[in-house]
């Protein structure tokens, strides 16, 4: 068997956030070198606070000011700190009660070891040097041996305080296509489409997945199909999308290869957007280098019947 794809993938976007009145204390407090909790109506104290008790409902909005020091609670060991993360050498990430609070906050502790970290030891915030009001103002946190610490006891409240913030969501992790779409993937460098078969329905699939979503059963016989293919639905495109150097208004359709029983979709042109159609024959246009077709323009035969493709639509 040939040797299974894999490829990196990254999927990363900025994450807009507003952050409500408890939220935007508690962060403005951070970059203040302040920790702030809530106090909740039976008079727990909540840390990283919340708006709404979490056991009754009830909306709490009652800051009280918490010590930068604190006992781990629970703790793991992180050997290979990732992209991102606070510290990029082996830290802990530590559930943190802080003196004063009654919950626990999670953030990195830098200690040299895992056997130099347990439950119960006394730590204390690790201010960054710069803060913008987000939770890496906290840079870590750190072993501490000293008094409790004390609250800082800002009086009132902050002056431009932080309503919003922008996180990095991201994912960056290793993609494998599997068996099946790797011998698609495979198949369209030569420029041939390879679909599989359903033992049991006998339908062919493409691209493949490896299994027949109607009757769940692994599929292995490989079926060349194409290269032409019927337009079963369309759409016109009209927003230029960033990044994508092609003229708008632009069709995208849904195109039934020959002897495939399942739509793929691909850019129609070489014909007037106004003028795709339901049963379109059309056919693959490569651009040299390219592993997928560019687009599919039509092959000048008559429209399919609308019969020989209703159940792909
Ligand atoms: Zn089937």
């Amino acid at each position: 068997m040939p040797e299974v794809l894999k490829a990196p993938l990254v999927v990363e976007f900025p994450f807009t956030r507003s952050l409500g009145p408890v939220q935007s204390a508690f962060l403005t407090g951070l970059r203040e070198r302040v920790v702030l909790g809530v106090r909740t109506g039976d008079g727990r104290v909540l840390v990283p606070p919340v708006e709404y008790d979490p056991v009754t409902a009830e909306e709490i909005r009652d800051l009280v000011e918490v010590a930068p020091t604190g006992t781990v609670t629970t703790w793991a060991w992180n050997h290979a700190p990732r992209r991102g993360q606070p510290l990029t050498t082996p830290f802990a990430w530590a559930l943190v009660r802080l003196d004063g609070a009654d919950t626990a906050l999670l953030h990195a502790l830098d200690a040299p070891g895992p056997d130099t970290v347990h439950t119960g030891m006394r730590v204390r915030v690790r201010w960054a040097a710069e803060r913008t009001g987000a939770i890496t103002d906290i840079a870590c946190f750190e072993p501490y041996d000293g008094p409790p610490g004390e609250p800082a006891r800002h009086t009132g409240a902050f002056a431009d305080p932080v309503t919003g913030i922008v996180a990095a969501a991201r994912l960056d992790y290793t993609y494998a296509p599997g068996r099946a779409q790797t011998a698609y993937i495979n198949a369209l460098t030569g420029r041939r489409t390879v679909g599989e078969r359903c033992p049991a329905c006998r339908k062919v699939y493409v691209p493949p997945r490896g299994a027949c979503p109607t009757c769940g059963v692994a599929t292995s016989e490989q079926v060349e199909v194409g290269p032409r293919g019927t337009v079963t639905t369309f759409c016109i495109v009209n927003i230029k999308a960033k990044n994508l150097d092609i003229a708008v208004p632009y069709v995208y359709a849904h195109i039934a290869l020959d002897g495939a029983d399942l739509a793929l979709h691909g850019r129609i042109g070489g014909i007037p957007y106004d003028e795709v159609r339901m049963g379109l024959r059309v056919e693959p246009v490569w651009t040299e280098g390219a592993r997928y077709p560019d687009h599919y323009r039509p092959t000048g035969e008559p429209d399919a019947d609308y019969d020989t493709y209703k159940e792909l639509l």
